[in-house]
C-alpha cells in the first residue's frame, strides 16, 4: 500500500468492535413502509406475496452469509442472529450490519418481480435500516426472539380484528379504533368469532407466528434433551462430544438446505430440539 501525507485521515475511523462473546442480533425493518404497502396495494392486514418477498430475501441472506444461525422475520422487519462465538469482519459492527442490510435490499429488489410481476418498483425504491445489539446470555437472546414473536401475535390479532370489523363489518377506521381501545385478547378472538365467524386459531401459520428461517438439520428427538438441569433454567444444556465430531456437524449444518418455517420460538420445545443453536 502506498503512503500518502493524507493517510492520517484513517485514524479518523472509530472502532466498533461488537462485545465479544454475546450473541449479535442484526435488525433490519423496511423505511418508510406504512406508504410503500399503500403505493403497492399491500392486501391489508397481511399481503401474503409482500411476506414471501420478505422470506426470499432473507433466506438469500443467510445462504451467502454462514456466520448466520438463525432469523426471524415479520411485517417489513427481520433478526438476523449470530453465534456468539462468530467471527466476521472481527465483528466491526458497521461491517456486519451494512452487509447484511445492503444484502438484504439487494435480494429484495432483486426477487421484486418474481412476488409483484404486475407492480414494476418505481423510485423512491424500498429501503432498509438497520442495527446490531449484543446479547450476553441464551436467556437474553431467547426473550429477544420471544420479544419480537410476541409482537407479531398482538400486532395481528390486533390487525385481523380491526380489519375484519372494516373489510366485513363497514366499518370506518376511527370506529373500529374506539371500539378495540382497551380491548383484550380475549375480546378480540371473541368479536372475530360472534361478529365473523372467524377462528383467530385457524388464521394462516404465517401471519400467527411470523417465519422463522434456519438450515433444516437433522431435530433432537423431545424426550432426550429433558435433563434435571434443564428443568431449572429451561435451557438445553449442550450435549457433550469430542471436537473433531463437532466440528463435523458444524459443517454438515452448515451446508443443510436453508427452510423458512412458522413456529413458536417462545416455548422450549424449539430451542430444546435443535441445540445447536445455543451451544
Ligand atoms: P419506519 O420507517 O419508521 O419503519 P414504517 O412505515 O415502515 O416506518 P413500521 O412500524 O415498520 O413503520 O410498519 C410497517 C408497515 O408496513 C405497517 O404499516 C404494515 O402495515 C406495513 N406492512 C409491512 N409488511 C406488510 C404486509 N406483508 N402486508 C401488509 N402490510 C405490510
Ligand atoms: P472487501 O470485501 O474487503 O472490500 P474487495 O475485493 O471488495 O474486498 P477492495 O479493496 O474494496 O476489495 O477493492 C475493490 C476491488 O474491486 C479491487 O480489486 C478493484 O480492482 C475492483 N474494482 C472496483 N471497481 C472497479 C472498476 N470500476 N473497474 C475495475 N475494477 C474495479
Ligand atoms: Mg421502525
Ligand atoms: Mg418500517
Ligand atoms: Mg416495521
Ligand atoms: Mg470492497
Amino acid at each position: 500500500m502506498a503512503n500518502s501525507k493524507f493517510e492520517y485521515v484513517k485514524h479518523f475511523e472509530q472502532p466498533d468492535v461488537l462485545l465479544p462473546n454475546t450473541w449479535i442480533v442484526v435488525r433490519l425493518d423496511g423505511r418508510g413502509f406504512t406508504k410503500f404497502a399503500n403505493k403497492y396495494e399491500f392486501a391489508k392486514p397481511n399481503d401474503r406475496r409482500a411476506l414471501d418477498l420478505m422470506n426470499a430475501a432473507a433466506k438469500a441472506v443467510m445462504t451467502e452469509l454462514p456466520d448466520i444461525t438463525i432469523a426471524y422475520g415479520i411485517s417489513d422487519e427481520y433478526s438476523f442472529v449470530f453465534h456468539k462465538t462468530c467471527t466476521l469482519f472481527e465483528r466491526r459492527a458497521s461491517k456486519i450490519v451494512t452487509t447484511i442490510v445492503s444484502t438484504f435490499t439487494a435480494y429484495y429488489i432483486f426477487y421484486w418481480s418474481t412476488y409483484f410481476p404486475e407492480r414494476p418498483l418505481s423510485p423512491p425504491l424500498p429501503s432498509f435500516d438497520g442495527r446490531a445489539v449484543c446479547y450476553p446470555s441464551v436467556q437474553n437472546l431467547r426473550d429477544y426472539m420471544s420479544w419480537r414473536q410476541a409482537d407479531c401475535h398482538i400486532n395481528n390479532l390486533y390487525n385481523t380484528t380491526f380489519w375484519a370489523l372494516i373489510q366485513k363489518g363497514g366499518m370506518e377506521a376511527p370506529a373500529a379504533e374506539k371500539l378495540l381501545s382497551g380491548t383484550l385478547a380475549a375480546d378480540k378472538n371473541e368479536i372475530l368469532w360472534s361478529r365473523f365467524g372467524i377462528n383467530y386459531n385457524n388464521e394462516p401459520e404465517i401471519y400467527k407466528k411470523g417465519s422463522v428461517v434456519l438450515r433444516d438439520y437433522e431435530l433432537v428427538e423431545p424426550s432426550s434433551q429433558k435433563t434435571a438441569a434443564n428443568e431449572v433454567d429451561n435451557i438445553a444444556e449442550p450435549v457433550q462430544q469430542s471436537k473433531t465430531q463437532a466440528e463435523k456437524e458444524k459443517k454438515l449444518r452448515n451446508k443443510a438446505q436453508v427452510t423458512i418455517q412458522h413456529l413458536d420460538i417462545i416455548k422450549d420445545e424449539f430451542w430444546d430440539r435443535r441445540p445447536w443453536l445455543l451451544s
